[in-house]
């Protein structure tokens, strides 16, 4: 059986069992050390930024056919450290149940 959705909706989709991410995308304020994580964006929650709001994450809207709705933004007046951790790292920061890739 095949139902695999495309896009966003794969992501939510029980029948994709197999689409386990590997790395996290962390968007750390250099003034207040706050941390931002890529996958905590999402379209009904697109604005949001560090504590001492140095750093701003947001959405504006894609202005011509694409397969996604918005642009994720990023705003500051002091540059973040951007960087990867490993998803299995993201999920015990996140408290959520981490699931290995089956090989
Ligand atoms: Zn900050």
């Amino acid at each position: 059986m095949s139902d695999i959705e495309i896009g966003f909706g794969a992501i939510l989709s029980e029948n994709v069992e197999e689409w386990i991410p590997n790395r996290e995308t962390v968007i750390e304020c250099t003034e207040c050390e706050d941390k931002l994580y890529y996958k905590d964006f999402t379209p009904s929650n697109s604005a949001f930024c560090c504590q001492c709001q140095n750093v701003r994450v947001g959405s504006y809207p894609t202005t011509q056919p694409a397969s996604f709705l918005t642009y994720m933004t990023l705003t500051y007046k002091s540059a973040p450290k951007i960087y990867d951790i490993s998803y299995e790292e993201y999920c015990k920061i996140k408290g959520i149940e981490f699931e290995k890739k089956r090989e």
